[in-house]
């Protein structure tokens, strides 16, 4: 389906070092809907609903639908796990993995992983977000088949929130 992304080995297991939960993140309209079927969260999130000012724009993220101004870390994030395991967002199940469109400017800190997907008629790169991750390289072989559809998924998503 997606050529020959097989053909690259990547390992990947998650060491649970909880580095990328010490921030708020970002979340899709899909996401914030998956996090009110918590029953524990849905009032709270229609209560307290407001977006976040982040390099300027408007955006939703994990404390900002709560209500909280504060930014670190997640208010998910209870005792070094996570309280939404079930219903999290995308981008914490796909992390520290994501796709770019190919002509999307993309920093040092995103290293690419496998160049110039066509899929759907677009063609992105698959990146490593955190080049600091330690899981990377660690645990089973991923299938990237996979992870490239999973992280489609998470990319509609924000884009059909944000119109990037
Ligand atoms: S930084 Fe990597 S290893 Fe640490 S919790 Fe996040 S995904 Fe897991
Ligand atoms: S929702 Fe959970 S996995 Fe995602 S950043 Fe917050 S605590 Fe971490």
């Amino acid at each position: 389906l997606i050529g020959d992304l097989l053909a690259n080995e990547l390992r990947f297991e998650c060491l649970e070092c909880g580095k990328c939960c010490n921030s708020e993140i970002i979340v899709s309209y899909l996401d914030i809907r998956k996090l009110m079927l918590d029953s524990n969260l849905i009032f709270k999130i229609q209560r307290n609903f407001i977006p976040r000012l982040i390099k300027g724009n408007l955006v939703y993220t994990t404390n900002s639908i709560l209500g909280l101004s504060t930014k670190r870390p997640c208010a998910f994030l209870k005792d070094g796990k996570c309280l939404v395991q079930e219903n999290k967002p995308l981008i914490c199940k796909t992390y520290p993995f994501s796709i770019k469109p190919k002509n999307m400017q993309t920093t040092n800190q995103i290293k690419i992983i496998k160049e110039e997907i066509l899929y759907k008629d677009e063609i992105f790169n698959l990146v490593q977000i955190d080049i600091k991750c330690p899981g990377v390289g660690k645990g089973p072989i991923v299938d990237l088949n996979e992870l490239f559809t999973f992280c489609y998924h998470e990319y509609k998503n924000m884009q059909e929130t944000y119109h990037f």
